[in-house]
């Protein structure tokens, strides 16, 4: 590798002097430097001072079947020597896309049986929005077009995504949102629900922010909710059971369409192929992105509904829409290869039957008793962990979020990945996790 012929200082430099970061302040990046992560395997990640960091972020929640895995490079070295790139466009296609969304249908809930590829989570929701408004001008109502969605959604960094999105921070710099997109509150029990209130009547009253956001619009004006089944970067919030049937019910009683961003939880993280099945929901669009190709190669795919489907191609006219990228046969290659590991490890029953219920009891008897932690949640393997001053008051540290960046910094510096988002440490790590790694992560964490 080139980069070996540079020392760790020397990179530091480069980078501090050409690279601007994702999500980051740069001044701050400038004084504390940068941490260089020069290789990986399996569950591990190395920097370039030696350390073996346990990966319990799966990267950015995408590297779901580990790092180090042959058949991917192999299988991106074979179709790129065959066909690098060709697209899909002006009535052609290459065969791994053709594929893979045949594979990707035979996945998904039965009603998907179309997929639109992309190179990202948020190019893909860019598409959803594009489509579902689309849809209702087909179907002769084009003011249909409102979308509703939830304060501290992340949906993704392009001007789309961030306006579909419900973060604060973001909106502040966008200067301009796209019109017509509402937030309503996010179902989190820990710190929303009030005072002797249960789990099952906080996800009704949660859901019912929705419906009240649509008779306030009118229902003709609505063209869909769209949220993550378990909001994500918001801070891995799972709503209480009652939440997602009562929001399909809504949807369905409106004729609101319902689309769901599983750019995070699609391809097992939470038990099941997608989390449509684990919370018993009949989604129009879901997007999904990052676990595809387990994060090797970029590449998105919104999952299409037959109900949207069939009026696209009944309709007909020309969708105008799409990207240089859009079914990229590499990505496309790997893709297929990275859901038959899946398939083959049978990594999404693990989850559901084994890890899964194996990595909520160890957060329970382990960490749950800290007196630093006022919550652990988890659903497959997502996880949170709510770090409060006071147990018993739920009390949290002053300025908000600085308790959580102290606790990442420590876990990181035991060979820890985790990630702080507000007051919640999150986790969310690749699916070949063992028992023994769920063991490791504990002993770790609590060092
Ligand atoms: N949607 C969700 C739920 C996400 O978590 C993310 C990224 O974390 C995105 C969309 C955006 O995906 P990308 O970063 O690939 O654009």
């Amino acid at each position: 590798m080139t980069y070996q012929n540079y020392s760790l200082k020397q990179l530091q430099q480069i980078d501090a002097a050409h690279h601007l970061h994702p999500f980051t302040d740069h001044k701050d990046l400038r004084d504390a430097g940068t941490r260089i992560v020069t290789h990986a395997k399996g569950p591990f990640i190395y920097d370039s001072e030696g350390n073996e960091i346990l990966d319990g972020m799966a990267g950015l929640w995408c590297v779901n079947i580990g790092y180090g895995r042959d058949e991917l490079a192999e299988v991106a070295a074979e179709q790129m020597k065959e066909l690098p790139y060709y697209n899909s466009f002006f009535k052609c296609t290459v065969p791994t896309a053709a594929l893979l969304a045949q594979k990707i249908a035979s996945l998904a809930p039965k009603h998907i049986n179309q997929v639109f590829f992309g190179s990202s989570g948020s190019e893909s929701n860019d598409t959803a929005l594009r489509i579902v408004r689309h849809y209702w001008a087909l179907e002769g109502k084009p003011e249909k077009n409102r979308i509703i969605s939830r304060k501290n959604a992340y949906h993704g960094s392009t001007v789309a995504g961030t306006s579909l999105g419900g973060m604060e921070g973001m909106h502040g710099q966008l200067g301009g949102a796209v019109p017509n997109i509402v937030h309503v509150m996010m179902p989190y029990a820990f710190e929303l629900a009030l005072p002797g209130e249960s789990d099952h009547d906080f996800g009704l009253r949660a859901a019912k922010s929705i419906e009240d956001a649509i008779l306030e619009a009118g229902p003709d004006k609505v063209a869909a909710f769209i949220g993550e089944p378990v909001m994500g970067a918001g801070g891995v919030k799972i709503p209480p059971a009652s939440y997602w049937p009562e929001v399909q019910r809504i949807c369905r009683k409106y004729d609101v369409l319902l689309m769901l961003d599983e750019v995070i939880t699609g391809y097992g993280r939470t038990g099941n192929w997608f989390a449509a099945e684990t919370f018993g929901v009949e989604p129009d669009t879901i997007t999904t992105a990052k676990a595809l190709t387990s994060g090797y190669l970029p590449l998105s795919a919104l999952l299409v509904g037959d109900r949207i489907a069939s009026t696209f191609i009944e309709k007909g006219g020309e969708f105008y829409h799409g990207y240089t990228y859009s079914g990229h046969p590499v990505c496309c290659a790997v893709g297929l290869r990275n859901l038959e590991i899946i398939e083959q490890e049978g990594l999404v029953e693990r989850v559901r039957d084994d890890t899964g219920p194996y990595f909520a009891q160890a957060l329970r008897e382990r960490i749950s008793p800290h007196p630093l932690v006022g919550e652990t949640r988890s659903v497959g393997l997502m996880a949170a962990i709510e770090i409060v001053a006071d147990k018993a008051t739920r009390a949290r540290f002053e300025p908000a979020g600085s308790a959580a960046v102290i606790v990442r910094d420590y876990a990181i510096a035991n060979g820890m990945m985790m990630r702080a988002t507000g007051d919640s440490m999150i986790l969310s790590p690749p699916l070949i996790w063992t028992r023994d790694t769920i063991d490791l992560a504990c002993d770790r964490i609590l060092k």
